[in-house]
C-alpha cells in the first residue's frame, strides 16, 4: 500500500474515513436556490458605511472578547434579562461544541444526541465526529413529531442531547409547541433540548423568551438566514451555569474580528434585515399557492425561507432544473419520508418566477 494509504489507516479513525465530506456544489452561473440564503444585498449606502467601518478593524492583533457584539444580540434579538450567549463560527460551530462538550470518551457507554429525522445533517455528522452516539426518530408522514417513540426513544436511551430544529429542515414545519414542551419535561435532568431557530426570522416563533422556564433547555440561533450567510454568525443561549460549560470547549478567537464588524453593523440595521426576511415569507406564500396549481406538485406548508415539494421524479426534475441553471436540492434519498422531493430556497421575485417556469417546463 503506498505510503499515505497506510499512513491515514494508522492515523485516521475508520468511521471518519468511510464518511464523505459535506458536499457543497459549484453554484456559477446557476440561479442558487439550494441553500436558503437570503438573495438580497444590504443597501448600497449601507455597505458603503459598514466597507469604511471594516477598514478600521484591527486586523493584526487577535480579535478582542467579543463582550460588545454579546450585548448587541442580547439586545436585540430577543435574549431575556440575565442571559448571556455564547457565539460560534456559524450554528454549525455551536452544535459540534455542545457535542464535544457532551461526548463520554472512554466510558463504557457512549452518550447518545436524539434527533428526529429528516433533519439537519450536520446534527448526527457532529454526533459521530465528536463520538457521541446518533439516534433518529423517524418524523410522521406530514412530518410532525411521532411522539410515543420519541418519548419511547428518550426513556430507552437516555439522550443527553436532543436537537429540534424549529422549524425543521429540510420539512419547513413547526413542530407543535406542547410535543416540544413534553420533550423537555422527558428529558428532565438527563438530557439537554436544543432548540435550533435557524428559520426563526421567517417563523418569528421562539422559545427564546422562554428560557426561564427550562434550566435543560438550549436556544440556538444564526444570522445567516437573515442575510449574513457570508460573515458566519451563529449564537446560542441557556441557563448560564449550563452556558458556562460550553463556553469551556469554544476555540478561542472562534469569530473574527471582521464577522465581529459586520454583526455589530448590521444589528444595527436589524430593520432593514427584518423587512427582507417578511419580503421573503410573502414570496414564499405566493410561490407555494403558484406550485400548487401545477400538475403533480405537492407543496409542503413552510414557516421557513424554503419549500419543500413532491414532484412525480425527482431526479428527472432535478436533473432538468439544472439544465435550466437553477439549483434546488433533491432529498430523495435523504429518507423514505422525502422520496421525490425537492427544497426550494424562496428568492427574489424575478428568480421565483424563473424557477417556476423552470420547473413547468420540467414536470412535463
Ligand atoms: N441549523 C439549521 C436547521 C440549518 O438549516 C442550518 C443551515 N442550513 C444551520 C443550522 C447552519 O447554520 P449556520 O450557517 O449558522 O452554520
Amino acid at each position: 500500500m503506498a505510503f499515505l494509504d497506510q499512513l491515514i489507516s494508522n492515523t485516521v479513525r475508520a468511521d471518519v474515513r468511510a464518511t464523505g465530506s459535506y458536499h457543497v456544489p459549484d453554484a456559477s452561473g446557476y440561479i442558487k436556490l439550494d441553500a436558503m440564503e437570503n438573495p438580497y444585498l444590504l443597501p448600497q449606502p449601507l455597505r458603503d458605511e459598514l466597507g469604511a467601518r471594516l477598514a478600521g478593524a484591527v486586523l493584526n492583533r487577535y480579535p478582542p472578547a467579543y463582550d460588545t457584539l454579546k450585548a448587541a444580540i442580547c439586545r436585540t434579538l430577543g435574549v431575556p434579562a440575565g442571559y448571556d450567549v455564547l457565539l460560534g463560527n456559524g450554528s454549525d460551530e455551536l452544535i459540534s461544541i455542545l457535542a464535544m462538550a457532551c461526548a463520554r470518551q472512554g466510558e463504557a457507554r457512549r452518550a447518545v444526541m436524539l434527533a428526529p429525522v429528516p433533519g439537519f445533517v450536520m446534527v448526527p455528522r457532529s454526533a459521530q465526529f465528536a463520538g457521541m452516539e446518533f439516534v433518529g426518530v423517524p418524523l410522521r408522514s406530514d412530518f410532525s413529531l411521532d411522539m410515543d417513540a420519541m418519548l419511547a426513544a428518550i426513556a430507552e436511551h437516555r439522550p443527553s442531547l436532543v436537537f429540534l430544529a424549529y422549524p425543521n429542515n429540510p420539512t419547513g414545519n413547526l413542530f407543535a409547541t406542547d410535543d416540544i414542551e413534553r420533550i423537555i419535561a422527558a428529558l428532565g435532568d438527563t438530557g439537554i433540548a436544543v432548540l435550533d431557530e435557524a428559520y426563526e426570522p421567517f417563523a418569528q416563533q421562539s422559545f427564546m423568551p422562554r428560557l426561564p422556564e427550562f434550566d435543560n433547555l438550549v436556544v440556538m440561533r444564526t444570522v445567516s438566514k437573515l442575510g449574513l450567510a457570508g460573515i458566519r454568525l451563529g449564537y446560542m443561549s441557556a441557563a448560564p451555569a449550563l452556558l458556562a460549560q460550553f463556553e469551556k470547549v469554544r476555540p478561542p478567537y472562534n469569530v473574527n474580528i471582521l464577522t465581529q464588524v459586520a454583526a455589530e453593523f448590521a444589528l444595527e440595521h436589524i430593520a432593514v434585515l427584518n423587512a427582507q426576511a417578511d419580503l421573503l415569507n410573502s414570496a414564499r406564500d405566493a410561490l407555494a399557492a403558484q406550485l400548487a396549481a401545477l400538475p403533480g406538485v405537492t407543496v409542503f406548508a413552510s414557516k421557513a425561507n424554503f419549500l419543500l415539494i413532491r414532484v412525480a421524479d425527482s431526479d428527472e426534475v432535478y436533473a432538468k432544473l439544472l439544465a435550466h441553471r437553477v439549483l434546488v436540492k433533491n432529498m430523495s434519498k435523504m429518507h423514505a419520508v422525502l422520496a421525490n422531493c425537492l427544497r426550494i430556497s424562496v428568492s427574489t421575485p424575478e428568480e421565483n418566477a424563473l424557477f417556476y417556469d423552470a420547473l413547468k417546463a420540467s414536470i412535463v
